[in-house]
């Protein structure tokens, strides 16, 4: 929608919308989205949170040894700490430990989310072990939750928190079920042990195949790095036991072939850093489709446009996931309470079929329509006009200018390079 639109039916409606508030609303996981969307939404609505784990921190959860996620004991941020933090709660420094550094690992962000939601007082609303296995509508105006375990409750509009790093993307090449090679994935990953003196293929190029390219190479013999991206070569270049390839075609057991033609033999490994894939088992697919992990019929990457009381935040990635999930979180409370008037369901389904089709008609792949990336400040700012909601504050701004640039000049030791002081000093409580 044109921001200009927008602004003027915020306007508009600010002279004679109702405000709808204390209505019952389903937040389904704990996670940093779910923490985010209880924060803001509870200000104006009745909030229960559901999480069928029994901590919050979703992903960052480290109780169970790092065998269920995404996350490893190693791992750390690729943001530091204060960017990464949502807007209305700094990280506090004490939380993570000195070595290291800015960008702090799995435990110090469990313990960040913790005291995010003792902030806001957000304990005594989740039920925890709470697995949701059913949402579906009871009529035009509310929606039935069903648990594993206890019994059915009913709402006025649910959100879905239930993060998109559980099911691991394995693409589908030749010879990948019977080649008989070992092939894992990033989410199988815990520490680089298993892979000593061996000669191991890496297949992905982002942050997350190139923090385990890193890795692995202090233990493995050879680590052949596959992707397509631009730059590869500069992320590993100190790593003399490291060589770029490109992807894979056809996986044999004697010889693996890629791309370019070229066959690479004697590799004991394969490990996926292929990415995850979008999941809702608790949703009719008469509610929502997946495609090629595009999720179908959403507005703003939010609303389910055909029945906008079903919402999702925390859908896109390449971002700065905690104050993405807030300002999200902040333009769908101004949905909820309609102080922002959207056009009727017709209007919003034809606004997202017609975004997806401009997205399918660019070059590129299908799968990539969440892939905020560089777009990610223009929909923030979209997301904050549209709603006359607080601009991004400056420090972030700020933040965020250092933070890219160090990344650019050093893109394969940012983590030890010093962050400007000036800009990363926290103000004080206030
Ligand atoms: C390897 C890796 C590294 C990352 N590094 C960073 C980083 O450095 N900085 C950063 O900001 N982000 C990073 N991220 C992104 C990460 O996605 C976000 O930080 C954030 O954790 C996502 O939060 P979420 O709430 O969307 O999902 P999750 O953290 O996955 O939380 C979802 C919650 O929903 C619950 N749930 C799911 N289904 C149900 C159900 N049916 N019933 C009840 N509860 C349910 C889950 O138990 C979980 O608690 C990284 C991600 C990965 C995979």
């Amino acid at each position: 929608m044109p921001c200009q639109w927008a602004h003027l039916l915020v306007k508009l409606h600010g002279m004679t919308h109702q405000t709808r508030t204390n209505r019952n609303i389903a937040i389904i996981g704990a996670g940093a989205a779910g923490l985010a969307a209880a924060s803001v939404l509870q200000r104006t609505q009745s909030v229960t949170l559901f999480e069928q784990h029994s901590v919050v921190g979703g992903l960052w959860r480290t109780n169970d040894n790092f065998k269920h996620t995404a996350l490893y004991p190693s791992l750390r941020s690729n943001l530091p700490a204060g960017l990464m933090a949502f807007l209305d709660f700094p990280f506090q420094r004490q939380l993570i430990p000195e070595h290291e550094g800015d960008y702090p690992g799995p435990a110090a962000v469990a313990a960040y989310l913790q005291a995010y939601a003792g902030h806001h007082q957000l304990i005594p609303k989740i039920q925890f072990n709470a697995e949701v296995t059913r949402v579906s509508p009871i009529n035009d105006t509310q929606w039935l939750i069903e648990l594993a375990d206890r019994p059915a409750q009913i709402f006025d509009a649910v959100v879905v928190c239930n993060g998109h790093y559980t099911q691991p993307n394995r693409p589908l090449i030749e010879g990948s079920t019977e080649s008989g090679l070992s092939v894992l994935h990033a989410k199988d990953y815990i520490n680089p042990d298993p892979f000593r003196d061996q000669q191991v293929l890496v297949w992905g190029s982002k942050a997350s195949g190139m923090d385990l390219v890193r890795e692995i190479s202090t233990t493995a013999k050879q680590v052949y790095w596959c992707g397509h991206d631009l730059g590869m070569d500069a992320l590993v270049q100190d790593k003399s036991n490291v060589s770029i390839h490109a992807d894979p075609t056809k996986l044999n057991r004697d010889a693996i072939e890629l791309a370019d033609g070229e066959r690479l033999t004697g590799v004991d490994q394969v490990l996926l850093c292929t990415g995850y894939q979008y999941q809702f088992p608790f949703l009719d697919e008469a509610l929502i489709t997946i495609d090629d992990n595009l999720v179908h019929g959403l507005h703003q990457h939010i609303l389910l446009a055909k029945r906008p009381t079903l919402a999702f935040i925390g859908l896109p990635y390449l971002v700065i996931p905690f104050p993405l999930f807030l300002i999200q979180s902040q333009w769908l409370n101004a949905v909820l309470t309609g102080q922002l008037q959207l056009p009727d369901a017709p209007q919003l389904i034809a606004l997202s079929d017609a975004e997806v089709a401009q997205h399918l008609a660019k070059p590129g792949e299908p799968r990539h329509f969440h892939r905020l990336g560089a777009d990610q400040l223009a929909y923030l700012v979209h997301l904050i006009e549209s709603a006359a909601l607080a601009p991004l504050p400056d420090i972030f701004l700020a933040r965020l200018k250092a933070v890219h640039e160090i990344k650019l000049a050093h893109p394969q030791d940012f983590r030890a390079i010093e962050l400007p002081s000036q800009t990363f000093r926290d103000p004080p409580p206030a």
